[in-house]
Order: C-alpha cells, then structure tokens, then sequence
C-alpha cells in the first residue's frame, strides 16, 4: 500500500466516483425501489426476468442486464434510471469532507473530475445545489445505449482523465466499490478506496486499491494540507 498523502501529492488530478465518495446519491431516494420500477416495467413489457435479476437491488444491474437480454427496451429503462437519479441528486446527503476535497484540490490548481456510471445530469443537479461546479473539471458519466462501457470498463476513465488535460497515469481515482478500482487499474490510474464500512477495506484493497480511506475527511486533511 502506498500512503494517502504520496498518492495525492504526486497525482497531476483527481478522478472522482460519485455516489459514495461525493454524496450518498441514494439517501432519499433508495435505489431498490428504482430497481423495482425498472423490473416492473420490463415484465410490464413481457420480458422474461430471471432469478437473479428479480431481486437485485441495484438499478444499475439491471440496466446492464437490460442492455444484454432486451436492447430493444434499454433507452426506456435509462430513462427511468435517469429520472430517478436526478430525483435522488435533489435531495442526495453530502459525504462530509467531499466538498473541501473538491474545492481545495481545485484551487491548488489539481482539477478534480467526476467519473460515475450514473448520468451526468444526476451529478449536475448536485454540483449545482451544492455549488461545486465551478470547481469541477468535467463529467465523465454513464453513455447512453452504452452500459458495456460503465466501470469496471475503463472508458470513463480515460475520458475523465482527459477532462482534466491529464493522461489516466497521471491522476488518481477515488472509489468505493472494487469495479472502481477495476476500471482504474485497467486504465493505469492510481487508485485509492473509500470504506465507509469495515468490511469494505479488504474488498477494496483486493480489488488493486493503493491506499483505503474510511473517510474523506482524511482526504480533504491531506489534499489542504497541500495548499501552496
Ligand atoms: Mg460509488
């Protein structure tokens, strides 16, 4: 493991995930009831829904199946999710410490990028009640008719490091889920885990994290500290 401080000091950016490390995108708006609503409106529409996709609780699982099993219906379903991604984002609960990071990484002339498999307009609505757009470089977000290119894929990566005017070697990923991680390595970024809970340490750090966080407070300490 490399330390916090080593991997942020020599990164030229900073990738961001969205929900989990910026805010928790579902804290009003949980998305298992947003899987529901797209699992209702597929069998609505006669599709055959097997086991595994009848009780998952992560829309965004479901997109990607629909995107394979029923492609016919997936601009449908990603409007779904997008709509109600958008309805989370109004009243999503702020990570604390995310905000600092954000504007003080901008300042000191590290530009902070987002890259989420959620929709850009999700995180639009956020910046903007949060007044944090004018600190963030770019958007690298979910393509529509493209969930093949969502993280773990490295596609968002890529394109959110060149947000930033750096190369992905260049620049490290904050995540918190392994395929964070994933799609950081596959893309040659450093990549750092927030673990909000315990047990997300180890899967993180499985997963090719250089360094596990358990808070972004401990980000925002390190990227102030920074400051010229
Ligand atoms: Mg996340």
């Amino acid at each position: 493991m490399t330390s916090l401080r080593a991997l942020v000091q020599t990164s030229k950016a900073i990738l961001l995930d969205f929900d989990g490390p910026v805010c928790r995108l579902f804290s009003a708006v949980p998305a298992p009831g947003i899987a529901q609503k797209i699992r209702s409106f597929l069998l609505e529409r006669s599709v055959s829904v097997p086991e595994p996709m009848m009780t998952e609780g992560d829309p965004l699982v479901l997109l990607r199946w629909t995107g394979d099993a029923a492609p016919h219906l997936l601009a449908e379903v990603e409007r779904i999710q997008a709509v109600s991604e958008k309805e989370a984002a109004e009243l999503a609960e702020p990570t604390s410490g995310a905000a600092e990071v954000i504007r003080s990484s901008a300042a000191q002339g590290r530009p902070v990028a987002i890259v989420t498999n959620n929709s850009a307009e999700a995180v639009e609505t956020y910046l903007d009640r949060h007044d944090l757009a004018a600190s963030i470089a770019g958007i690298s977000a979910r393509i529509q008719g493209r969930p093949d290119l969502m993280k773990p894929d490295a596609h968002l990566v890529f394109k959110g490091a060149e947000m930033t005017g750096q190369s992905a070697s260049a620049c490290v990923l904050i995540g918190d889920s392994p395929t964070d991680m994933q799609a950081a390595k596959k893309a040659g970024a450093h990549c750092v885990g927030y673990a909000k809970r315990k047990a997300r340490i180890s899967e993180l750090s499985d997963a090719g994290a250089d360094s596990v966080v358990q808070s972004m407070e401990s980000v925002a300490d390190i990227v102030t500290r920074l400051r010229r």
